[in-house]
């Protein structure tokens, strides 16, 4: 047999092993996990005629969030972009300012930048988290920017490089701690890109919580889910004041004046999308540990994989398996491809890492650092089936 028939036959028998065939419809990458609860609340909103961007589930999916994540304040909002937009904004980053996010991750995270009349500047990934490597980034900026009366300017643009976006890919978190050192010593914001890493921990520490503000995710695909949804956490009082303030109209309080004082986003979630988002924040437990056992299966059906290696949470942490991914020994876009496609045709939805942002068409003159690791790892990451329902309340 030919080896990258070996490699589909192996890969295909732990998908079945841990997951079970598929039976008349395939089994989703990551579906959302709607139940009694869920229905109860969002039934409930709906009689209290509170359905819009004022209402009580609001308020207590906000204080959930914030006692989950060990965060003093989180703000809803409307979906991911915008709050990395609202919170890119509130830090500062100003058009024509550059921002650095690593090449590797969905397009919002680069979108949000651009949103804010910005330039995202590409750097590259940290093989051992697949999200942004500090280390290499403290060398990229030594060699590359300088600081001037406090503020980085890139010296081939000359452009300000006010902040950078790391995100805890597929919710493996990154090397926070080198990163928060780098961001002191060349003086940037760190806005966390953590759509995709509610449940994970760096030690005891939430992701999201480590910057001057971190963003998360609740689209449909997400560990939870308000339909659409997403939150902006912060430790900073002001700043979570300025940011409340701009997420609905900049309206000054008063008993009938309409004042307004900024250009605001109105970027709220309405009441109803919160009433999801409560029932949802009260399952996230379990959906956490049926994620765990998932992803436990999966590491033990690819221990003896020949070709690839099951991606594990790295040392330290704890990551919430978002998306389950695997990695082949080497670079192979070929092998990557057979593979997909025999999964997805034996009923598996499986789907390659996202291509790599700066080969976009809108960011292709983007300004960029080396990317040999992201390159690397966007030809050998396949993310698998993840949702928590394979697993529920099996522990
Ligand atoms: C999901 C996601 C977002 C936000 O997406 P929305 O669909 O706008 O909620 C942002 N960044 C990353 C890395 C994501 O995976």
């Amino acid at each position: 047999m030919t080896t990258s028939n070996l490699s589909k036959q192996e890969f295909l028998a732990v998908l079945k092993s841990v997951l079970g065939e598929s039976g008349s419809s395939p089994i989703a990458l990551h579906e959302p996990n709607i139940g009694k609860r869920e229905n109860e609340l969002v039934s409930k909103c709906l009689a209290s005629g509170w359905v819009s961007s004022v209402g009580e589930y609001i308020s207590e999916f906000e204080q959930g969030l914030a006692r989950f994540t060990n965060s003093k304040h989180a703000i809803a909002v409307v979906n991911g972009t915008a709050a990395l937009h609202l919170a890119l904004h509130s830090v500062g980053v100003k058009p024509g300012d550059e921002v650095l996010v690593p090449t590797l991750s969905f397009v919002a995270t680069a979108n949000a930048v651009s949103h804010c009349g910005a330039i995202p500047h590409f750097v590259d990934s940290d093989p051992k988290t697949l999200g942004l490597d500090p280390l290499a980034l403290r060398e990229y900026l030594s060699a590359n920017a300088s600081l001037r009366d406090g503020e980085l300017h890139n010296t081939t643009t000359g452009r300000r490089i006010s902040a950078v976006v790391p995100m805890h890919t597929f919710g493996h978190p990154i090397n926070i701690s080198a990163l928060v050192d780098v961001a002191k010593e060349f003086n940037l914001e760190i806005v966390e890109d953590a759509a995709e890493s509610i449940g994970s921990y760096v030690g005891n520490t939430h992701t999201g919580t480590f910057g001057k503000c971190g963003t998360l995710s609740f689209n449909g695909n997400k560990t939870i889910t308000t339909g659409g949804g997403g939150a902006i956490l912060t430790n900073d009082d002001d700043l979570a004041q300025r940011i409340r303030h701009l997420a609905t109209t900049a309206k000054m309080p008063h008993d009938y004046e309409y004042i307004h004082d900024a250009v605001a986003f109105n970027y709220r979630m309405p009441n109803i999308n919160a009433a999801l988002g409560c029932a949802q924040l009260s399952r996230l437990d379990d959906f956490l540990s049926a994620k765990r056992i998932l992803a436990n299966k999966y590491a033990e059906g690819f221990t003896s994989a020949g070709s690839m290696q099951f991606v594990t949470e790295p040392h330290g942490t704890t990551s919430n398996y978002w998306l389950n991914t695997i990695r082949l020994n080497k670079p192979d876009l070929g092998l990557r491809d057979e593979l997909l496609v025999a999964a997805r045709a034996n009923g598996y939805m499986c789907r390659p890492a996202w291509n790599l942002l700066h080969t976009l068409p809108m960011y292709e003159s983007s300004p960029r650092a080396k990317l040999p690791v992201a390159q690397n790892l966007w030809q050998s990451l396949i993310n698998i089936p993840s949702s928590a329902r394979h697993y529920l309340g099996q522990n």
